[in-house]
């Protein structure tokens, strides 16, 4: 299903507009070493992320993410043995602190920057407007591009709000 093309550049292919993560507020669910809570990701995302040497480890049970832009995980797992720093993970984690680039979408490789930057210089107001400057979204495959696995249209609308708000 996320292999499908995006036929207007209104919603994502892959999910529609109504991206959701469950956050759980249980213990078992923070990060082992910053201790807050994570967000759950699936098991073929972290499997795609991680870099190839650890692949091996990853095993076959979902993860959770650390959400904390200062703490170093990334993926670890519930049973807190298994976690993965940014080093250990094929791309930029976009809400660390010094992740570089920092892309919106994973799938096409646009950054943020270039999202504000369809807004603020070339006149985009809307979501169609920036997926056809930026070309963002064009090949979705979120579930193992993202590191969230989830579709990119919600940090995409997020940096047009931000710049249209500044
Ligand atoms: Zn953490």
């Amino acid at each position: 299903m996320w292999r499908n093309k995006m036929s207007d550049n209104k919603a994502c292919s892959c999910c529609g507009d109504t991206v959701e993560l469950a956050i759980n507020n249980k213990d078992i669910n923070k990060c082992p070493i910053c201790n807050q809570f994570g967000k759950t990701v699936k098991n073929t995302t972290v499997k795609h992320l991680v870099k190839a040497e650890f692949s091996d480890s990853v095993g076959g049970m979902n993860y959770l993410i650390c959400m904390n832009e200062d703490c170093d995980t990334v993926y670890y797992s519930k049973n807190k043995e298994i976690h993965f720093s940014q080093k250990q993970v094929k791309v930029p984690i976009w809400f660390k602190k010094d992740a570089d680039p920092k892309y919106a979408c994973y799938c096409s490789e646009v950054t943020i920057d270039q999202v504000k930057e369809a807004v603020r210089d070339k006149g985009a107001r809307k979501m169609k407007d920036v997926l056809a400057i930026t070309g963002a979204m064009k090949n979705s495959n979120c579930e193992v591009k993202n590191p969230l696995g989830v579709c990119c249209h919600e940090r995409i609308q997020q940096g047009i709000d931000e710049a249209l708000a500044e």
